[in-house]
Formats: structure tokens, C-alpha cells, sequence
């Protein structure tokens, strides 16, 4: 960074949302909008420019600034390329677990000891052992999911919102998310994360019931319900899927 940048803050009120930003000028023609995945916002700028131009430009970003924020708050893991082959390290819950291939002329799936003991009968063919391991998940996050929102209803249930169904699916950049009608969709990937981690998303998507963004009075219920929530969710960012 130029040493001889001055740096200010200010802040531009959007749709009931307050957006901090930090201005840091220096010897620059143009002007540029960051967000940083710990959701600070530097507007980099020429070193004369005039705070209430940079104010109006930062309003005319706002939409997509506020689009940034929401990505960063649900930070998702890059997905791990797997090959579905002999010793490959696969997750469940949490916890690690290798694959162990056996031909068998039964397909099953069983949690053994460390390993996943994966039976077939043609276990070099790596799509089918896919295809058998994501069933097994989906029947197991069927479950796990049920029961962690049943763990998590209980501190929300007082306050007069029905409690959702779940749909479990494969998703991009979420971990989970609330439809209007009360539908709660988790990520299908969340069943290799923890308990802990299943249970803050819920949660997280169990407090949209009483407020729909992620205002700062959202961040006030979760954290009323659930005090340490920031350290779950970099424990969930920090897992492996
Ligand atoms: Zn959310």
C-alpha cells in the first residue's frame, strides 16, 4: 500500500442497511469498490476526490455490494475432486473416514471402524461408487437433519412461526436457505460437516422465520438463541465437504 495513502471511513445508508466503507486515497485515476470476505468495504480513489462524489458512487454499488456481503456470509468450502478409489478420503459428520473398495456382488455402504467399506460389484467403476456413496448420505442426512432441526425447533418455537419442512438438495453456494412458504432446503454437502456445524445452519436458516436479511436485527435473534454462533460458523467454513 502507498504509504502516503490517507485512509476515512464513512458509511451510506441503503434499504434500511447501513454500509460501512473505509476510502483509501491515493495516486489513482479511477476508482474501486472491494469487499473483503471479512465484509470490510475499501473504496480505493484518486487522492483529490470529493467525499460526496465517492459517497454517490458507493450508493450507485450498493445493490451489489449487498450482494458481496450475503455471499461472504455464507462462505462455502471449495469443493474436494474426488476419485472414489481405494484409501480416498471421504467425510461423514465431521469426522474422516477412508474408503475401502471390496467387490461384492451385493452394493452396500457401511461405516467400518476408519473406513468407508463400499461393496459392488464392479468397485473400479468410480461413478457407480459415487452414485452408491450419495445415496447413502442422502439417506443419512434424511435423518441427521430431521433431528437437528428437531434439536433446534425448541428455541425458536415460542415465537409463533410454524415449523418448516426440510428439502435437502445439492447446492452451489449455500449452505441452506428459507422460502417464503417455510420450506427449509439444506445443502446436501452439510451431512459431511458436524452436529454442531448441521446445527448452526438450521438454526441461521430457523431465525429467516423472524426476520427475512441479514439486518443487524437478524444477527441480534441468532445470537440470542445461539450466543456463539460466530465460532460454529468458522468452524462450518473451516470443515472439509
Ligand atoms: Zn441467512
Amino acid at each position: 500500500m502507498d504509504l502516503m495513502s490517507h485512509c476515512d471511513h464513512d458509511s451510506i445508508a441503503y434499504r434500511k442497511k447501513t454500509i460501512p466503507f473505509s476510502v483509501i486515497r491515493s495516486d489513482r485515476k479511477t476508482m474501486e469498490i472491494a469487499v473483503n470476505p471479512d465484509k470490510t468495504i475499501v473504496v480505493r480513489v484518486p487522492r483529490y476526490s470529493d467525499m460526496d462524489v465517492i459517497r454517490r458512487k458507493v450508493f450507485r454499488r450498493a445493490k451489489w455490494i449487498v450482494k458481496q456481503m450475503d455471499y461472504f456470509d455464507q462462505f462455502m468450502p471449495r469443493p474436494v475432486h474426488r476419485q472414489f478409489i481405494n484409501g480416498e478420503t471421504h467425510f461423514y459428520m465431521g469426522k474422516r473416514y477412508r474408503i475401502k473398495l471390496v467387490e461384492d456382488l451385493t452394493p452396500s455402504v457401511k461405516l467400518l471402524g476408519p473406513f468407508f467399506y463400499v461393496t459392488g460389484p464392479t468397485v473400479k467403476d468410480s461413478t457407480q461408487i459415487e452414485k452408491q456413496m450419495n445415496q447413502w448420505y442422502l439417506e443419512k442426512a434424511i435423518v441427521q437433519f430431521q433431528e437437528s432441526l428437531d434439536r433446534c425447533w425448541p428455541k425458536v418455537s415460542n415465537l409463533g412461526y410454524e415449523k418448516p419442512e426440510i428439502s435437502i438438495r445439492k447446492m452451489e453456494k449455500r449452505w441452506g436457505s428459507l422460502s417464503k412458504r417455510g420450506v427449509l432446503t439444506l445443502n446436501s454437502n452439510l451431512i459431511k460437516t458436524s452436529k454442531a456445524s448441521i446445527d448452526y445452519v438450521v438454526t441461521h436458516e430457523l431465525c429467516h422465520l423472524v426476520h427475512r436479511d441479514h439486518s443487524p436485527k437478524f444477527y441480534q435473534v441468532l445470537s440470542s438463541i445461539l450466543p456463539d454462533w460466530k465460532r460454529l460458523k468458522h468452524h462450518l467454513e473451516m470443515s472439509f465437504v
